[in-house]
C-alpha cells in the first residue's frame, strides 16, 4: 500500500530522510534569535484578555511575521521552477485539496498563496473574527485557528527545509528561529497543533526545546472538519519510511 503513495519519479530524486541535509540544526544557526525572552511566559493568555481574542489577536501577528519573511523568498528563492511541490523535511509533501475536497498537486508558491488567502479571507470576515463590541467568535472558530495555524506551520517547515541557507544569506533565519520558537510555544500553550504535524521538524524543536505536549487532540479536531471548510490540507507523505 505504501508504494501506491509514491511515484518512480520522486523517489529517484529524493534523498533519503537521513541524507537530507539539514544547516538549521547546527548550533551556530539553531541558536541564533533576535529575541531571548521567555517566550513561554508571553504567550500566556494575559488577565483580563478573552481566551479566543488572545489566540486569534497572536495567530494574526504571526500571519504578518510569516508573510513578511515569506516576502524575502517568493520570486527569486520559492517559485514554480525552484520548488514544485510543497516540500518539508523527511520527504514530506503538502497536498492542497479545494472547496469541493478534491486534492490537486500543486507548486509551493501555489500552496502558500492559496493558504495565505484562506487565512486572511478568515481574518477579514467579521463573523469569524469580530471587530465590533458585543460580537462573539463562531462556534467553530477553534477549528479555523487550528487550521490556520497548521498552514502557517506547514509553510515555517518548508522554509527551514527548503530556504534556511537563503535566509543566511540576508541573516534572518534569526528572524524564522524567533518566530519559530514563538509559535511553537504558543501552539503547545493552547494545543493547536498536534505532534503528528510537527514530526517533520521535531529534531529542531528538541534543539530548541520546544518539546510539545503527548496527546495533543489538536490535528484530530481540526480533520474533522477537512471535508467543510476549504482549503483542506492532504499532508501526502513521501518515502517516509513509517508510512
Ligand atoms: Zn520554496
Amino acid at each position: 500500500m505504501k508504494s501506491k503513495r509514491r511515484t518512480s519519479k520522486k523517489d529517484k530524486k529524493t534523498p533519503s530522510p537521513s541524507e537530507e541535509p539539514r544547516p538549521y540544526l547546527h548550533p551556530e544557526y539553531s541558536k541564533a534569535k533576535v529575541i531571548d525572552l521567555d517566550i513561554r511566559e508571553i504567550v500566556r493568555l494575559p488577565t483580563g484578555f478573552e481566551h479566543d481574542e488572545w489566540v486569534g489577536s497572536t495567530t494574526l501577528s504571526f500571519f504578518n511575521n510569516i508573510n513578511l519573511l515569506y516576502g524575502v523568498l517568493v520570486h527569486d528563492y520559492c517559485n514554480n521552477e525552484s520548488c514544485p511541490v510543497m516540500s518539508a523535511p523527511n520527504n514530506v509533501q503538502y497536498n492542497w485539496q479545494d472547496e469541493r475536497g478534491k486534492k490537486a498537486k500543486c507548486t509551493a508558491p501555489q500552496y502558500i498563496e492559496y493558504a495565505m488567502t484562506y487565512s486572511e479571507r478568515q481574518f477579514k470576515d467579521e463573523t469569524v473574527f469580530p471587530t465590533k463590541y458585543g460580537q462573539t467568535f463562531p462556534s467553530d472558530f477553534r477549528s479555523i485557528i487550528q487550521r490556520i495555524n497548521r498552514y502557517f506551520f506547514h509553510l515555517l517547515a518548508h522554509i527551514y527545509h527548503s530556504h534556511f541557507l537563503h535566509l543566511t544569506e540576508h541573516d534572518l533565519h534569526r528572524h524564522l528561529n524567533s518566530i519559530f520558537c514563538h509559535f511553537m510555544h504558543f501552539s503547545v500553550e493552547f494545543d493547536l497543533i498536534d505532534t503528528k504535524d510537527t514530526a517533520v521538524l521535531e529534531d529542531l524543536i528538541e534543539i530548541m526545546q520546544l518539546n510539545c505536549q503527548e496527546g495533543s487532540t489538536a490535528s484530530a479536531a481540526a480533520t474533522d472538519t477537512d471535508s467543510s471548510i476549504s482549503g483542506a490540507v492532504d499532508p501526502k507523505r513521501g518515502s517516509s519510511p513509517e508510512q
